[in-house]
């Protein structure tokens, strides 16, 4: 089956996308654990931060500093937020495509 991530970059599944570039892309979590719980997900399939290499450097750049703008756009800048990125099981990672958790507001 393919991955979930990547048919929701390619539009084959539906996602409450807030943002989107040539990079990546950003919709709200399906199952969300605060009142803003975003998932900043790179268009490129890269399992996890494991599988990173050099030339995605850039990439991992513009998605923390997409979370910082995405953050003030949800209103979470002053009230403050995490940024997490789970890697393999044992980190709670459940899906296999490189992607940052924003959480931030009251916890659900
Ligand atoms: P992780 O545990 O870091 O791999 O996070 C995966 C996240 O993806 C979880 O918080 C899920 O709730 C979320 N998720 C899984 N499927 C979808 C989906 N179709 N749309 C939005 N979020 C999803
Ligand atoms: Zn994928």
């Amino acid at each position: 089956m393919e991955c979930i991530f990547c048919k929701i970059v390619k539009g084959q599944q539906e996602a409450d996308i807030v943002f989107e570039n040539d990079q990546m892309i950003a919709f709200k979590d399906i199952n969300p654990r605060a009142l803003v719980h975003l998932l900043i997900v790179s268009k490129k399939h890269i399992k996890s931060i494991n599988e990173l290499e050099k030339q995605d450097k850039d990439l991992i750049a513009q998605m923390i500093f997409s979370a910082k703008e995405l953050a003030v756009k949800q209103n979470v800048a002053k009230s403050g937020y995490r940024l997490t990125f789970c890697v393999g099981r044992g980190g709670g990672q459940t899906v296999d495509h490189l992607h940052l958790h924003l959480i931030g507001g009251s916890e659900k």
